[in-house]
């Protein structure tokens, strides 16, 4: 581990620290936050055990069931690859979407941990994001301060000056017209572009079918709007039945507001119809086109592993917004996709030790975020373990380990 590295952090923590609007906007959401899950019903407590117990069950067989899971979306009609690597799953995405396309997508950590945005744009293509957070962190070229709120630490204020610098929004400083203008922008784009991409909350081995939780009605324009649609998502979300995959779309939503979610998309295959004589005609209102990209990037090696436990996350975010830290520092405290006591784990998974142990320092050790956490996913000793086995590595460096 450099000390390169934790140098770096060392100044990204501390210009977080002087941000003054970062630490308003979070502020501002820790406060609805604690207002809003205060009681969280105990059928849904009992549909987390249920999950948690589930995913402990399934993690020595993910990848079995990711290729039961392939296999069931190819025989509805969809183009399944199972991505090993970052470099797989890029490849596998442009194979499909090439250059020149205008493309808008939806929010998906798993697309942030492959960089797949700047990946398209790189190779010459106009990407928008369309959830309406993600959106002002690509405006304002912002990193991701929590897996579900990606913009909590941007208050209204920085919402606003974004949004005049970049997209000449010209109206008063209030949320809804911020929000109407927003739409007004990304429904053009959704209605000109070429390719939409997605990601997936959960995946039904049996059926074959992707779900998708939402709000903002995004994801479910992103995947139906254009020609063709792209579902980047990961191999440790894969459950065996439809059921199981609604569950957990119901707890990751309730988990952070209490309220049940707005939407639950379930895409089983490109839109289609058999009225006429009940012969199958594609495309009819949505995508003719629907592939999948199933990411392992370190997920099937993790499953035996000191860091197994944590593939029973279904990345709901509880845990994030009860962290003194990060609620204190915001994106400073991560590597990109993955941010907080949970994003080490996750980082040491997809990145490897070298990223997360520095990552690891960050952590107090309070234990909070395994409190609010559904899966029971002990959270601060495994982060302990990781700063533990990074300071003996420092320590070998600067030649001052024990002999
Ligand atoms: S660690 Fe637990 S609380 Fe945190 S995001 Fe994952 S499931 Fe949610």
């Amino acid at each position: 581990m450099s000390e390169e590295r934790i140098m770096d952090l060392k100044r990204r923590v501390y210009s977080a620290a002087k941000d003054e609007g970062a630490r308003v906007g979070m502020e501002r959401t820790m406060e609805a936050f604690e207002e809003s899950t205060l009681h969280i019903d105990e059928y849904v407590m009992e549909m987390a055990r249920y999950v948690r117990d589930l995913k402990a069950e399934l993690r020595n067989r993910m990848l079995d069931l990711a290729m039961e899971a392939a296999e069931a979306m190819e025989r509805n009609g969809m183009d399944v690859v199972i991505a090993h690597t970052r470099k797989e799953a890029l490849d596998a995405v442009i194979d499909v979407v090439g250059t020149g396309k205008v493309i808008v997508k939806s929010k998906s950590m798993i697309s942030e941990e492959i960089g797949l945005r700047e990946y398209l744009e790189g190779m010459g293509n106009e990407v928008w994001e369309t959830d309406l957070g993600e959106f002002l962190l690509q405006l304002s070229r912002g990193r991701p301060s929590h897996f579900v709120v990606v913009s909590m630490h941007v208050p209204r204020e920085g919402a606003l000056e974004v949004l005049r610098r970049k997209l000449g929004y010209r109206g008063p400083p209030d949320v809804p017209r911020m929000v109407a203008a927003v739409r007004d922008f990304l429904r053009e784009k959704m209605l000109s572009a070429q390719v939409g991409i997605t990601g997936a909350n959960a995946v039904a081995a049996r059926e074959g079918a992707l779900v998708q939780v939402e709000n903002e009605s995004n994801v479910k324009l992103t995947g139906s709007l254009p020609p063709i649609n792209v579902v980047v998502t990961s191999i440790d979300k894969v459950v065996p039945t439809l059921l199981d995959a609604i569950k957990i779309a119901i707890v990751e939503s309730y988990m952070l507001g209490g309220t049940p979610p707005t939407f639950i998309d379930v895409v089983s295959g490109p839109s289609g119809t058999r009225d006429i004589e009940h012969r199958l005609v594609r495309p009819a209102q949505g995508a003719k086109e629907v592939h999948v990209v199933l990411l392992d990037n370190g997920r099937s090696s993790a499953a035996g592993s000191l860091l197994g436990e944590t593939l029973r996350c279904i990345k709901c975010g509880a845990c994030q917004l009860a962290c003194p830290v990060l609620t204190t520092v915001g994106p400073s405290w991560g590597s990109g996709a993955y941010m907080g006591g949970i994003g080490v784990l996750w980082t040491a998974i997809t990145k490897g030790f070298e990223e997360a142990g520095p990552l690891s320092y960050l952590c107090a050790g309070c234990g909070i975020c395994e409190e609010y956490c559904p899966m029971d996913i002990k959270i601060s000793d495994l982060v302990w373990e990781i700063k533990r086995m990074a300071s003996a590595k420092l320590e070998e460096e600067l030649g001052v380990a024990d002999s």
